[in-house]
Protein backbone atom coordinates (compact mmCIF):
# COMPACT_ATOMS: atom_id res chain seq x y z
CA UNK A 1 0.00 0.00 0.00
CA UNK A 2 2.90 2.25 1.17
CA UNK A 3 4.30 1.66 -2.49
CA UNK A 4 1.31 2.08 -4.17
CA UNK A 5 1.01 5.76 -2.17
CA UNK A 6 4.32 6.87 -3.06
CA UNK A 7 3.97 6.01 -7.12
CA UNK A 8 0.45 8.38 -6.72
CA UNK A 9 2.60 10.81 -5.10
CA UNK A 10 5.10 10.92 -8.11
CA UNK A 11 2.56 11.00 -10.75
CA UNK A 12 0.61 14.04 -9.06
CA UNK A 13 4.18 15.89 -8.31
CA UNK A 14 5.21 15.27 -12.47
CA UNK A 15 1.81 15.93 -13.59
CA UNK A 16 1.41 19.92 -14.38
CA UNK A 17 -1.42 21.64 -12.93
CA UNK A 18 -0.01 24.69 -11.77
CA UNK A 19 -1.72 27.13 -13.85
CA UNK A 20 -5.66 26.69 -15.02
CA UNK A 21 -3.99 25.68 -18.58
CA UNK A 22 -3.85 22.69 -16.84
CA UNK A 23 -1.51 20.47 -19.52
CA UNK A 24 -1.30 17.64 -16.89
CA UNK A 25 2.78 16.79 -18.52
CA UNK A 26 5.32 15.48 -17.17
CA UNK A 27 7.77 18.87 -17.29
CA UNK A 28 10.88 16.79 -16.77
CA UNK A 29 10.14 14.91 -20.36
CA UNK A 30 7.90 17.70 -22.11
CA UNK A 31 7.63 21.47 -22.24
CA UNK A 32 3.94 22.95 -21.44
CA UNK A 33 1.75 25.27 -22.95
CA UNK A 34 3.90 27.34 -21.27
CA UNK A 35 6.94 26.94 -23.63
CA UNK A 36 8.90 25.54 -20.43
CA UNK A 37 10.27 22.64 -18.37
CA UNK A 38 10.77 22.34 -14.96
CA UNK A 39 14.08 24.28 -14.80
CA UNK A 40 13.77 27.57 -13.52
CA UNK A 41 15.32 29.85 -16.97
CA UNK A 42 15.43 33.28 -16.80
CA UNK A 43 15.59 35.87 -19.37
CA UNK A 44 16.38 39.06 -17.71
CA UNK A 45 17.64 40.39 -14.50
CA UNK A 46 17.73 43.87 -13.70
CA UNK A 47 16.89 46.84 -11.85
CA UNK A 48 13.35 48.26 -12.58
CA UNK A 49 12.32 51.76 -12.73
CA UNK A 50 9.31 51.83 -14.90
CA UNK A 51 7.10 49.90 -12.77
CA UNK A 52 3.95 51.88 -10.49
CA UNK A 53 5.67 54.53 -8.26
CA UNK A 54 5.18 52.52 -4.95
CA UNK A 55 7.28 49.66 -6.50
CA UNK A 56 9.87 51.40 -8.39
CA UNK A 57 10.24 54.34 -6.30
CA UNK A 58 11.94 57.82 -7.74
CA UNK A 59 15.82 57.07 -7.02
CA UNK A 60 17.23 56.47 -9.82
CA UNK A 61 20.09 54.76 -8.34
CA UNK A 62 17.74 52.11 -6.85
CA UNK A 63 14.47 50.22 -8.60
CA UNK A 64 12.73 47.29 -8.05
CA UNK A 65 14.49 43.92 -8.53
CA UNK A 66 12.83 43.07 -11.41
CA UNK A 67 13.42 38.60 -12.56
CA UNK A 68 12.06 38.32 -16.12
CA UNK A 69 10.94 34.33 -16.24
CA UNK A 70 11.17 32.76 -19.20
CA UNK A 71 7.60 31.41 -21.12
CA UNK A 72 4.47 32.12 -20.23
CA UNK A 73 0.71 29.99 -19.77
CA UNK A 74 -1.10 32.87 -21.02
CA UNK A 75 0.49 33.94 -24.85
CA UNK A 76 -1.34 36.97 -25.57
CA UNK A 77 -1.49 38.53 -29.19
CA UNK A 78 -0.01 41.44 -28.58
CA UNK A 79 2.24 40.38 -26.10
CA UNK A 80 5.59 43.27 -26.30
CA UNK A 81 7.45 40.49 -24.24
CA UNK A 82 7.36 37.91 -26.69
CA UNK A 83 11.17 37.01 -27.16
CA UNK A 84 10.65 36.55 -23.23
CA UNK A 85 7.37 34.98 -23.12
CA UNK A 86 7.78 32.55 -26.36
CA UNK A 87 11.07 33.05 -27.95
CA UNK A 88 13.42 30.70 -26.08
CA UNK A 89 15.39 33.46 -24.90
CA UNK A 90 16.86 33.14 -21.38
CA UNK A 91 19.59 31.16 -19.44
CA UNK A 92 18.81 27.94 -16.88
CA UNK A 93 18.96 29.04 -12.91
CA UNK A 94 18.95 26.70 -10.06
CA UNK A 95 17.05 27.29 -6.85
CA UNK A 96 20.64 28.56 -5.42
CA UNK A 97 21.01 30.41 -8.91
CA UNK A 98 17.87 32.05 -7.71
CA UNK A 99 18.45 32.50 -4.23
CA UNK A 100 21.88 33.88 -5.13
CA UNK A 101 20.37 36.61 -7.33
CA UNK A 102 17.81 38.00 -5.37
CA UNK A 103 20.58 38.16 -2.70
CA UNK A 104 22.77 40.78 -4.99
CA UNK A 105 19.72 42.84 -6.16
CA UNK A 106 18.67 43.68 -2.75
CA UNK A 107 22.70 44.38 -2.04
CA UNK A 108 22.43 46.58 -4.68
CA UNK A 109 19.39 48.32 -3.44
CA UNK A 110 16.27 47.36 -4.42
CA UNK A 111 13.40 48.47 -2.77
CA UNK A 112 11.48 44.55 -3.63
CA UNK A 113 11.86 41.75 -5.24
CA UNK A 114 9.71 41.95 -8.68
CA UNK A 115 9.23 38.01 -9.65
CA UNK A 116 7.81 38.66 -13.41
CA UNK A 117 6.03 36.06 -15.33
CA UNK A 118 6.45 33.40 -12.28
CA UNK A 119 3.47 30.89 -12.26
CA UNK A 120 4.93 27.69 -14.18
CA UNK A 121 8.39 28.40 -11.87
CA UNK A 122 6.26 28.56 -8.76
CA UNK A 123 7.90 25.11 -7.39
CA UNK A 124 11.63 26.66 -7.74
CA UNK A 125 11.28 29.79 -6.66
CA UNK A 126 9.35 28.47 -3.12
CA UNK A 127 12.71 26.80 -3.29
CA UNK A 128 14.82 29.49 -3.51
CA UNK A 129 13.04 31.54 -0.95
CA UNK A 130 13.48 28.69 1.37
CA UNK A 131 16.99 29.45 0.83
CA UNK A 132 17.44 32.87 1.22
CA UNK A 133 14.44 35.22 2.33
CA UNK A 134 15.32 38.77 1.65
CA UNK A 135 14.64 41.45 4.04
CA UNK A 136 12.48 43.47 1.12
CA UNK A 137 8.76 42.75 -0.29
CA UNK A 138 8.82 39.79 -2.43
CA UNK A 139 6.25 40.65 -5.37
CA UNK A 140 4.52 38.31 -7.79
CA UNK A 141 3.87 39.90 -10.89
CA UNK A 142 1.48 37.82 -12.84
CA UNK A 143 -0.87 37.89 -15.71
CA UNK A 144 -3.95 36.87 -13.60
CA UNK A 145 -4.30 33.56 -15.21
CA UNK A 146 -3.86 31.87 -12.26
CA UNK A 147 -5.46 28.41 -10.07
CA UNK A 148 -6.23 30.27 -6.17
CA UNK A 149 -4.91 26.81 -5.08
CA UNK A 150 -1.38 27.79 -6.76
CA UNK A 151 -2.28 31.33 -5.05
CA UNK A 152 -3.23 30.16 -1.93
CA UNK A 153 0.45 28.04 -1.77
CA UNK A 154 2.20 31.40 -2.05
CA UNK A 155 1.17 32.01 1.82
CA UNK A 156 4.35 33.04 3.47
CA UNK A 157 5.85 33.76 0.00
CA UNK A 158 4.22 37.12 -1.52
CA UNK A 159 3.96 40.17 0.53
CA UNK A 160 2.65 41.87 -3.25
CA UNK A 161 0.24 40.98 -5.79
CA UNK A 162 1.22 42.87 -9.29
CA UNK A 163 -1.51 41.48 -11.07
CA UNK A 164 -3.12 41.65 -14.60
CA UNK A 165 -6.90 41.86 -14.86
CA UNK A 166 -6.89 41.75 -18.47
CA UNK A 167 -10.59 41.01 -19.64
CA UNK A 168 -14.10 41.76 -18.83
CA UNK A 169 -15.99 38.58 -21.32
CA UNK A 170 -15.07 35.11 -22.28
CA UNK A 171 -15.13 36.75 -26.20
CA UNK A 172 -12.49 38.63 -26.00
CA UNK A 173 -10.62 36.29 -23.44
CA UNK A 174 -10.74 34.37 -26.23
CA UNK A 175 -9.79 36.23 -29.03
CA UNK A 176 -6.37 37.91 -27.67
CA UNK A 177 -5.17 35.34 -25.83
CA UNK A 178 -7.70 31.73 -26.23
CA UNK A 179 -8.68 31.91 -22.90
CA UNK A 180 -12.37 32.30 -22.64
CA UNK A 181 -12.31 31.95 -18.81
CA UNK A 182 -10.10 34.66 -17.96
CA UNK A 183 -12.27 37.07 -16.68
CA UNK A 184 -13.33 34.58 -14.26
CA UNK A 185 -10.21 32.84 -13.24
CA UNK A 186 -8.79 35.96 -12.64
CA UNK A 187 -11.50 37.21 -10.40
CA UNK A 188 -11.03 34.01 -8.00
CA UNK A 189 -7.60 34.37 -8.20
CA UNK A 190 -7.23 38.58 -7.04
CA UNK A 191 -10.00 37.66 -4.65
CA UNK A 192 -6.86 34.44 -3.32
CA UNK A 193 -4.44 36.92 -3.34
CA UNK A 194 -6.34 40.00 -1.34
CA UNK A 195 -6.36 37.42 1.38
CA UNK A 196 -2.79 35.94 1.32
CA UNK A 197 -1.52 39.60 1.46
CA UNK A 198 -4.41 41.58 3.31
CA UNK A 199 -5.13 44.85 2.26
CA UNK A 200 -2.69 47.73 0.97
CA UNK A 201 -0.13 48.84 3.48
CA UNK A 202 3.04 51.04 2.94
CA UNK A 203 6.38 51.44 4.38
CA UNK A 204 6.65 55.54 5.98
CA UNK A 205 8.27 56.43 2.41
CA UNK A 206 5.05 55.36 0.19
CA UNK A 207 6.86 52.02 -0.79
CA UNK A 208 4.40 49.18 -0.85
CA UNK A 209 5.30 46.74 2.25
CA UNK A 210 2.10 44.59 1.37
CA UNK A 211 -1.21 44.63 -1.06
CA UNK A 212 -2.38 43.39 -4.15
CA UNK A 213 -2.34 46.21 -7.44
CA UNK A 214 -4.54 45.19 -9.92
CA UNK A 215 -3.32 46.57 -14.04
CA UNK A 216 -5.75 46.89 -16.36
CA UNK A 217 -4.26 47.74 -19.71
CA UNK A 218 -7.52 49.56 -22.33
CA UNK A 219 -6.73 47.63 -25.38
CA UNK A 220 -8.13 49.72 -28.78
CA UNK A 221 -11.70 49.29 -29.66
CA UNK A 222 -12.45 47.50 -26.36
CA UNK A 223 -13.49 50.05 -23.38
CA UNK A 224 -17.10 47.94 -23.16
CA UNK A 225 -14.59 45.21 -22.23
CA UNK A 226 -12.80 46.95 -19.96
CA UNK A 227 -15.59 48.15 -18.09
CA UNK A 228 -16.84 44.88 -17.77
CA UNK A 229 -13.75 43.76 -16.23
CA UNK A 230 -13.66 46.27 -13.97
CA UNK A 231 -17.28 46.23 -12.50
CA UNK A 232 -16.87 42.42 -12.38
CA UNK A 233 -13.12 43.52 -9.94
CA UNK A 234 -15.34 45.90 -7.89
CA UNK A 235 -18.55 43.04 -7.92
CA UNK A 236 -16.46 40.29 -7.00
CA UNK A 237 -13.05 41.94 -4.84
CA UNK A 238 -13.79 45.38 -3.83
CA UNK A 239 -12.43 48.79 -5.15
CA UNK A 240 -11.09 49.34 -1.49
CA UNK A 241 -8.99 45.95 -1.39
CA UNK A 242 -6.88 46.74 -4.04
CA UNK A 243 -5.03 49.63 -5.79
CA UNK A 244 -5.81 49.82 -9.79
CA UNK A 245 -3.41 51.06 -12.34
CA UNK A 246 -4.82 51.99 -15.37
CA UNK A 247 -2.66 51.37 -18.48
CA UNK A 248 -2.54 53.25 -21.96
CA UNK A 249 1.02 51.64 -23.74
CA UNK A 250 -0.79 49.55 -25.78
CA UNK A 251 1.74 49.54 -28.32
CA UNK A 252 0.26 48.15 -32.03
CA UNK A 253 3.67 46.80 -33.53
CA UNK A 254 3.56 43.71 -31.27
CA UNK A 255 -0.06 43.02 -32.58
CA UNK A 256 0.75 44.37 -36.95
CA UNK A 257 -1.22 41.49 -38.14
CA UNK A 258 -4.42 41.60 -36.11
CA UNK A 259 -6.43 45.27 -37.73
CA UNK A 260 -8.66 46.21 -35.22
CA UNK A 261 -5.47 46.29 -32.93
CA UNK A 262 -3.13 48.06 -35.23
CA UNK A 263 -3.33 51.54 -33.85
CA UNK A 264 -3.13 53.13 -30.06
CA UNK A 265 -5.80 53.57 -27.53
CA UNK A 266 -8.09 56.85 -27.86
CA UNK A 267 -7.67 59.67 -25.38
CA UNK A 268 -11.32 59.39 -25.51
CA UNK A 269 -11.48 55.81 -24.58
CA UNK A 270 -8.75 55.62 -21.85
CA UNK A 271 -10.80 58.79 -20.32
CA UNK A 272 -13.65 57.07 -20.82
CA UNK A 273 -12.44 53.67 -18.74
CA UNK A 274 -10.82 56.01 -16.20
CA UNK A 275 -14.33 57.55 -15.32
CA UNK A 276 -16.11 54.19 -15.33
CA UNK A 277 -13.27 53.71 -12.43
CA UNK A 278 -13.57 56.80 -10.65
CA UNK A 279 -17.50 56.00 -10.78
CA UNK A 280 -17.18 52.35 -9.05
CA UNK A 281 -14.67 54.14 -6.74
CA UNK A 282 -11.41 52.39 -7.32
CA UNK A 283 -8.07 54.49 -5.83
CA UNK A 284 -4.71 54.16 -8.12
CA UNK A 285 -2.34 54.93 -10.73
CA UNK A 286 -3.39 56.21 -14.23
CA UNK A 287 -0.32 56.60 -17.03
CA UNK A 288 0.34 59.34 -18.87
CA UNK A 289 -0.58 58.14 -22.41
CA UNK A 290 2.01 60.35 -24.28
CA UNK A 291 4.84 59.16 -22.54
CA UNK A 292 7.12 56.78 -24.66
CA UNK A 293 9.07 55.74 -21.15
CA UNK A 294 5.10 54.68 -20.15
CA UNK A 295 5.86 56.70 -16.88
CA UNK A 296 2.82 56.58 -14.28
CA UNK A 297 0.93 59.41 -12.70
CA UNK A 298 0.45 58.69 -9.12
CA UNK A 299 -2.64 58.69 -7.87
CA UNK A 300 -5.54 59.10 -10.64
CA UNK A 301 -8.35 59.41 -8.12
CA UNK A 302 -6.43 62.47 -6.57
CA UNK A 303 -6.33 60.96 -2.79
CA UNK A 304 -3.39 59.76 -1.16
CA UNK A 305 -3.27 56.13 -0.74
CA UNK A 306 -1.66 55.48 2.23
S1 LIG B 1 2.44 25.83 -15.80
FE1 LIG B 1 2.86 25.29 -17.96
S2 LIG B 1 2.82 23.03 -18.03
FE2 LIG B 1 1.89 23.65 -16.08
S3 LIG B 1 -0.30 23.70 -16.50
FE3 LIG B 1 0.45 25.78 -16.85
S4 LIG B 1 0.98 25.92 -19.04
FE4 LIG B 1 0.74 23.74 -18.49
Amino acid sequence: MRQFLNNMANIEMKSCSLCPRECRIDRTKKLGLCGESNDMRIAKIMLHRFEEPCISGTDPKRGSGAVFFSGCPLHCVYCQNKDISGGGVGKLYSPTDLANAMRELEEQGAYNINLVTPTHFTNGIKEALDIYRPRIPIVFNTSGYEKAETVRGLSGYADIFLTDMKYGTAETASKYSKAPDYPHVAVTAIKEMVNVTGSPRFFSDNMMKKGVIVRHLVLPGCRRDSEKALRLLADTVGCENVILSLMSQFTPDFAKDIKELSRRVTSFEYNYVRDCALELGFSGFGQDRQSAKADYTPDFHGKDNN
